[in-house]
């Protein structure tokens, strides 16, 4: 199936004559929707769908070695779109601050003393893939063939499946140049919708909602700089996870550990009893920790060691490795027993020879949620159901900002943004999904308002 264009889709389809009239209907609202987003967009209601392809228009790549905060200059340009955009739309204490953290509000409309929740979505782009000049094309109504990109490029469900579970709606893709980066302006257009339909529904009765979107979350950087005195709720959701009905609130426990071997370099010809190869232990060393224990060997909530790199001469060699797991005295053994192997290794070549140096990274947020805040999932569970979504919770092999939001005193577990094959010229979202998850964030929104507990 080709990918139209969004102005080529309404036009052949609104030659084809034979459709039933609601269909002609449902084109012509596409062609009145096409007019109006050429000419003023500012002066009219946005819909979820022109809202997300705006963002896209916006190169918010984020660097990896950057000094800055935000990393890149370019994404505080979208930073003050946002911004604009939340003030047009109604929200009150709108702010972006010096490092690209934007926060607002929308003001309760009940007297009931209700708690303030949260919503966070990330606008940076991943740098792994090029994020300029992005053009999105929607295919309406999905066959569940292959999709033509551009030319010679194809999105097949032979190598994504996952598309396959999207017959039917209309997906959002790239032209295969570029991501798409749903991941994570999905997530924004979402929350921005959900808060411009609770203005439009004032028989929704909600408390005090929050609204954050961030720089950097790419390059892990997300949480650093996020204030969460100042966002004042008791919990919140990032709008951040992929296929609809995800949501996370398990991650790693995780840790780096760095390997320094010292060996002593002496000519080979008389090196017998006196020389230590520094290779050779750095090899020694790896083949000590468990070979079936590593990523590749591993899913669910099974942990590991990763070794990330070697840089080894005679003289010295350096290991340098990461330590992944759910379970967090499982991590505390992992950790002790990268120490153990380095002391062992300490009592055959001499004092010194091996030294480990094992940092934390983040841990899992489940230990913030349970047992005290397990009513934060109830709710998203809860609200799910209520709107036709079915959850689909799953541990996350990695972290999220909202484990390091939830170990600074924010409870804040993932939520799905609908996207599917981040970070890559793949990616996709069906405006299915975005209005799904724009729902789910209403109703949290209504469930909480009702909230008694
Ligand atoms: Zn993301």
């Amino acid at each position: 199936m080709e990918a139209d264009s969004t102005a080529e889709a309404a036009e052949a389809a609104s030659d084809k004559k034979e459709r039933i009239s609601e269909e002609k209907f449902g084109c012509f609202l596409t062609y009145l929707y096409l007019c109006v987003i050429k000419t003023k967009p500012e002066e009219r209601n946005m819909d979820i769908i022109e809202r997300f392809l705006n963002y896209t228009k916006f190169d918010t790549q984020s660097a990896e070695d950057s000094q800055t905060v935000p990393s890149t200059s370019k994404q505080l340009i979208f930073a003050e779109y946002l911004k604009k955009e939340l003030e047009r739309e109604g929200l009150d204490d709108v702010e972006l601050d010096d490092k690209g953290y934007i926060y607002a509000t929308l003001k309760a409309n009940t007297k009931d003393d209700v708690p303030t929740i949260g919503f966070i979505s990330h606008y940076d782009t991943s740098p792994d893939c090029r994020g300029a000049d992005i053009k999105p094309q929607i295919v309406r109504n999905y066959d569940g063939s292959d999709i033509l990109l551009s030319e010679g490029i194809t999105m097949s469900p032979k190598k994504f499946p996952e598309l396959l579970q999207h017959v039917g709606e209309d997906l959002i893709v790239t032209d295969g140049t570029t991501l798409l980066g749903a991941d994570d302006k999905a997530g924004i257009a979402e929350i921005m919708q959900a808060m411009v339909y609770l203005q439009e529904h004032k028989e929704i009765k909600h408390g005090k909602i929050r609204v954050a979107f961030n720089p950097d979350e790419e390059i892990g950087m997300g949480a650093h700089h996020f204030d969460v005195e100042k966002f004042g709720c008791e919990w919140a959701y990032t709008m951040d996870g992929g296929d609809v009905g995800e949501l996370e609130f398990e991650n790693f426990n995780a840790a780096s550990a760095k390997i320094s071997i010292k060996g002593v370099s002496v000519h080979p010809g008389y090196a017998k009893g006196k020389m230590i190869n520094a290779n050779a232990l750095a090899a020694e060393f790896a083949k000590m920790l468990p070979e079936n224990e590593t990523p590749e060997t591993t899913e669910g909530y099974q942990g590991f060691y990763h070794l990330l790199g070697i840089t080894s001469n005679i003289e010295q060699a350096k290991l340098s490795y990461i330590i992944r797991d759910h379970d967090r005295e499982t991590f505390e053994d992992r950790k002790r027993f990268v120490q153990r192997c380095a002391d062992q290794m300490n009592e055959k070549y001499g004092e010194g020879t091996v030294e480990a140096v094992v940092n934390d990274q983040y841990y899992n947020m489940k230990e913030k949620i349970e047992p005290d805040n397990m009513h934060v999932i109830d709710l998203v569970l809860k609200a799910m159901q209520e709107v036709g979504v079915s959850p689909k919770v799953r541990p996350i092999r990695g972290g999220t900002d909202g484990a390091q939001l939830s170990f600074k005193g924010l409870p804040c577990p993932n939520i799905f943004a609908g996207g599917i094959n981040f970070h890559g010229p793949y990616e996709f979202v069906p405006i299915q999904s975005m209005e799904k998850a724009m729902k789910v964030v209403v109703k949290i929104c209504e469930l909480v308002g009702a909230y008694n507990g």
